[in-house]
């Protein structure tokens, strides 16, 4: 599968849990209508208010695996204990139809499609600093002290991949960082014409 199968262009926005990812990600995604979200599968239960399909495709295990099994998945990875999934039929339908896809993924599914796909567009979104992470991830309150501990482990090393992406954000002013990821989605998406 190539990232410019269609006329769309793939996106791939990275960076650890809580650096503000999905909000960014909102932002473009209200400017930009050829723009569209990937809606990943994960053996993870819902958070409130979450609703399937929607902000996920809810799977149990065995039926991640059977998709895993029959090569559904464009990549997938365990993070947190879950596994989480891209799956490949629905964004390469989007790219041929001409719209753009971005992938809200974590570092190591991000590292998987520039592999396969290295014409993908991918993001790095990360903190000032890792204490202004753990501010953020306190102030959102959906994990524990627990699941806090380990994101805030698995932040230092994903913040260490982050060179490896074609365009870093950091996102410090909310404002300043949704005008870079717009500028960057702008002159990317003209690239492809
Ligand atoms: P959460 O459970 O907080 O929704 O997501 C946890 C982590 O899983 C986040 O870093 C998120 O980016 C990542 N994630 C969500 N969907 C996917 C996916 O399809 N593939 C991969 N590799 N990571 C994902």
């Amino acid at each position: 599968m190539e990232a410019t199968s269609g006329k769309g262009r793939l996106f791939v926005v990275s960076g650890p849990s809580g650096v503000g990812k999905g909000t960014l990600i909102r932002e473009m995604l209200s400017r930009y209508p050829r723009l569209e979200l990937s809606i990943s599968a994960t053996t993870r239960s819902p958070r409130e208010g979450e609703v399937d399909g929607v902000d996920y495709h809810f799977l149990k295990e065995e039926e991640f695996q059977e998709r895993l099994d029959r090569g559904d998945f464009l990549e997938w990875a365990e993070v947190y204990g879950h596994r989480y999934g891209t799956l490949s039929g629905p964004v390469r339908r989007a790219l041929k139809e001409g719209r753009d896809v971005v992938l809200e993924i974590d570092v190591q599914g991000a590292r998987q499609v520039m592999r396969a796909m290295p014409e993908a567009v991918s993001i790095f979104v990360s903190p000032v600093s890792l204490g202004q992470l753990e501010e953020r991830l306190r102030k959102r309150g959906t994990e524990s002290e627990e699941q806090l501990k380990r994101r805030l482990e698995k932040a230092e090393w994903e913040m260490s991949e982050g060179r490896l992406f074609r365009h870093q954000v950091i996102n410090d002013c909310l404002e300043d960082a949704i005008k870079s990821i717009c500028e960057i989605y702008e002159r990317e998406s003209a690239l492809s014409g």
